[in-house]
């Protein structure tokens, strides 16, 4: 797959985020940012903030700001979370082979802080270019919108 061309990569402020303790995360981030960031949890679906979001822009880490997913690769699954067909690069992102309900799930997390982010599931029908669904919790994320974004 073609990496899209960014023009800012190096500049995604994101803070250093090894070394953080359990509780600087908990300091850092809500009760339930907390929940689904650091302990794996799900938030219920259609309750996020971006589920139904269509403003173009980079989908960073909620934990530690790194740029994780954008707006080109996010489609409309109508499953109540954030949908993405691929990551902003593969090395965004690591993947955790998840087995806790009795099926196979593939976990994906910050490839920078190590927080939860969702999971990833394909070969579900979908037309998008890789007939992956990167389900991911709206709370994991932040937009920031490309209000300023040249076209360059
Ligand atoms: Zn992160």
């Amino acid at each position: 797959m073609s990496t899209p061309e960014k023009s800012d990569l190096t500049n995604t402020a994101a803070t250093p985020a090894a070394g953080r303790s359990d509780d600087d995360w908990r300091r850092e981030l809500t009760p339930e940012e907390y929940h689904v960031l650091r302990q794996a949890g799900t938030e219920r679906p259609y309750t996020g903030e971006y589920w139904d979001t269509h403003t173009a822009g980079a989908y960073n880490c909620r934990a530690c700001g790194t740029e994780l997913f954008t707006s080109k690769e996010k489609f409309d699954s109508h499953c109540g979370w954030p949908s993405f067909w691929a990551p902003l690069a593969e090395d965004r992102v690591r993947y955790i082979h998840d087995r806790t309900l009795g099926m196979e799930r593939v976990e994906v997390r910050c490839a920078n802080c190590d927080s939860h982010l969702g999971h990833v599931f394909e070969g579900e029908g979908y037309g998008t270019p890789t007939d992956q669904r990167y389900c991911i919790n709206s709370i994991s994320l932040k937009l920031v919108p490309a209000a300023d974004d040249t076209g360059a």
